[in-house]
């Protein structure tokens, strides 16, 4: 699709230097403008299957504020592609349309609107084929655009010169980007990934997209649930932005670079480790969070 040059950020912190563990960043929000870092990865083998099986529509699936809705709508755009997105929440259709959503309209995709109980059902024969009579044949991205293609792009993500690091850390939300960075992995290297929700379900999903063993969950850091923010995260990633110049998202990289530094405080890693954090991307969503918190007076994301 584009060419991928890594891009590094070496965050210094008094708290690194005590301890004597290394931080940097890798920058993969940088890799695609509009298409969050992770979401590109995933995209880029879906697209060249898509256009291979010579589909002209990408449908998928995704709630409100998804990163991959973003992206799969922006993607098509580029590439060629109608798009359809189902969407969870019958009444997000009513009011405006969010930040995300209506910026997806504006680069084309067409937007399906369930409820949250359909929502459920989505990949059901019978629904899907309830699509297929409105809107066609199409290419079937699952949501989050997770699948073994995915799997195969986020692989991508590591490459020779990430081979010095003793730890990698990232966010999780289906799993299939830890699972590519697994399989990418240099021996020796352990990956941490901080899941963004709440639940038990993804040691086995992550299971099913990878056989590698060199990955382990950190469960403590999901701040209440998936897209759940405390004034605690939010006053964190502002001052993460002044310290390091590097934004993160509220719903995934936050509570990655939180989880990772308290873990740093909490001696988890020995002396003389280089850890490696994966920013995956998401800034897209912030914009939108940002206009919850304010009916909320909450304090804003830088
Ligand atoms: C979607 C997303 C993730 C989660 O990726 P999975 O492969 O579903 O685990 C992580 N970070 C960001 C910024 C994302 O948009």
């Amino acid at each position: 699709m584009s060419q991928e040059i890594a891009s590094y950020t070496q965050v210094d912190l008094p708290l690194l230097k005590e301890k004597r563990v290394s931080l940097t960043i890798k920058r993969e929000e940088l890799l695609f403008p509009g298409i969050s870092g992770n979401k590109y990865r995933k995209l880029k083998y879906n697209i060249e299957a898509a256009k291979a099986a010579k589909q002209r529509t990408l449908l998928t699936f995704g709630g409100g504020f998804s990163n991959h809705i973003a992206a799969t709508a922006l993607a098509g755009k580029i590439y060629g592609f109608q798009t359809i997105g189902v969407i969870r929440g019958e009444e997000l259709e009513s009011k405006p349309l969010n930040h995300t959503l209506s910026k997806a309209v504006a680069h084309g995709m067409k937007l399906h609107f369930v409820s949250r109980a359909a929502y459920k059902e989505k990949v059901s024969p019978c629904f899907l084929g309830e699509l297929e009579a409105l809107y066609g044949d199409f290419y079937l991205l699952p949501e989050g655009g997770s699948n073994d293609l995915a799997v195969r792009g986020c692989a991508e993500i590591i490459n020779v010169q990430d081979k010095h690091f003793s730890h990698m850390a990232l966010a999780v939300g289906t799993g299939a980007t830890l699972a590519g960075v697994a399989e990418g992995a240099f021996p020796g290297q352990q990956i941490l990934g901080f899941p963004a929700l709440k639940g038990d379900f993804l040691q086995k999903d992550i299971c099913n997209f990878t056989s590698q063993r060199n990955w382990r969950l950190m469960k403590d850091y999901h701040f209440g649930g998936y897209a759940k923010l405390t004034p605690e995260l939010v006053r964190f990633i502002n001052e993460f932005k002044r310290t390091s110049q590097v934004a993160l998202d509220p719903i995934y990289t936050g509570k990655v670079a939180f989880g990772l530094l308290d873990l740093v405080r909490k001696d988890y890693f020995p002396s003389g480790s280089h850890l490696l954090m994966i920013h995956t991307g998401g800034l897209q969503a912030l914009e939108g969070m940002n206009e919850k918190l304010k009916k909320q007076g909450s304090e804003l994301l830088l």
